[in-house]
């Protein structure tokens, strides 16, 4: 497994439990989805109203899976989770709705992988809290609506331009994440580290922070096997010295780039000159799925400027020869 890919890993779920902030005052840096948050859910609950649909994006392991549940929490009401691939029929999607109390959340994570027919129930739920479905099938087929309670639809997605634009309407809010920057996520992994009980300076922890891609769930895993080095090559304390050669014996680098970047940047330079190269052709430069290239290695790249999105393809930039020490032909953007 990448130990910084943004995904959850299998055994994450516990130590995850121990240290997801609850309340939206433990929420860490995102100071605009906070502060609007805050006043959306106040005003929701001033009135004794459910909260508006709302949707959040961003990539993965940012936090919106916490941010669902913190609403859940904010608004004192209880939360239903699944995700778009598990609904695959409209029934398995009208079993949750009305499943649930006035007032209740429900989470539907990667919500753009909804299918037609389930989307189709959802609007009308989403609108009028009206379930309308069709059971059985041919002549004996019957249509039925039943009214649900009020209930706040919170969406998660990886990028909003994934939804079909009728899905995307029917949300009253919507949030978008951003990485996080060295400051914030070293709240985060200072925090963190409080819960785990692991003894840490600031520097350490900013190192740590430094290489977690301005992922949460990044600096939080790494947070982990740096402890693991501590407490075995070292007196248990997490400093910068220990965090650096742990992170280095672990092949992440100063800017928390580890091979599957590496080979992505280099197959660009190498076989592409680099760019701009379609996405499918490096994703068959590189034998990788061409979502996971959109949806986990590059966005990272893209934000810190190694490589750039334009209309005829993918281009590397100065920043990426620099990174592997190679020169750049004149033309290669900044
Ligand atoms: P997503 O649903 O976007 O993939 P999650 O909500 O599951 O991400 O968050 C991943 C991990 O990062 C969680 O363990 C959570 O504790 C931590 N995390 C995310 N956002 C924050 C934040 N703003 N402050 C503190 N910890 C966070």
């Amino acid at each position: 497994d990448r130990l910084i890919a943004a995904q959850p890993q299998a055994d994450e779920g516990r130590v995850d439990h121990a240290i997801r902030p609850r309340r939206l005052a433990d929420y860490i840096g995102q100071p605009g989805v906070r502060e609007q948050l805050d006043i959306f859910i106040s005003a929701a609950r001033g009135r004794s109203e459910s909260l508006d649909h709302t949707l959040v994006f961003g990539p993965p392991g940012l936090g919106k899976t916490t941010l669902a549940n913190i609403i859940a929490t904010e608004m004192d009401v209880d939360i239903k989770s699944t995700s778009g691939p598990v609904l695959e029929r409209a029934g398995d999607l009208a079993a949750m709705l009305t499943n649930l109390q006035p007032g209740d959340v429900l989470f539907i994570d990667e919500i753009h992988r909804l299918s037609p027919v389930v989307e189709e129930v959802l609007y009308p739920a989403m609108e009028d809290f009206q379930l309308d479905i069709v059971i059985g099938e041919g002549p004996a087929a019957r249509s039925i609506k039943l009214d649900l309670p009020p209930f706040t639809l919170v969406g998660a997605t990886t990028r909003a331009g994934l939804l079909t634009s009728p899905l995307r309407d029917r949300f009253g809010i919507v949030q978008r994440l951003e990485f996080y920057g060295i400051e914030d996520l070293t709240e985060i992994v200072v925090r963190s580290a409080r819960l785990l009980g692991v003894d840490t300076d600031r520097k350490g922890a900013a190192e740590v922070a430094r290489r977690a891609r301005g992922t949460p769930r990044i600096a939080n895993r790494l947070l982990r096997r740096v402890r693991d080095f501590a407490e075995v090559r070292g007196d248990g304390r997490l400093n910068a010295e220990i965090a650096d050669r742990a992170l280095n014996m672990l092949h992440v680098d100063r800017h928390g780039l580890d091979h599957m970047d590496r080979r992505l940047l280099l197959a660009m330079i190498e076989k592409f000159d680099g760019g701009p190269v379609g996405v499918d052709s490096l994703a068959a430069a590189i034998s990788e799925e061409r979502d996971t290239i959109e949806d986990v290695i590059e966005p990272y790249l893209i934000q810190q400027g190694f490589m750039m999105r334009t209309a005829r393809g993918r281009v590397v930039t100065r920043l990426a020869y620099l990174h592997f020490g190679l020169t750049a032909r004149d033309d290669v953007p900044q």
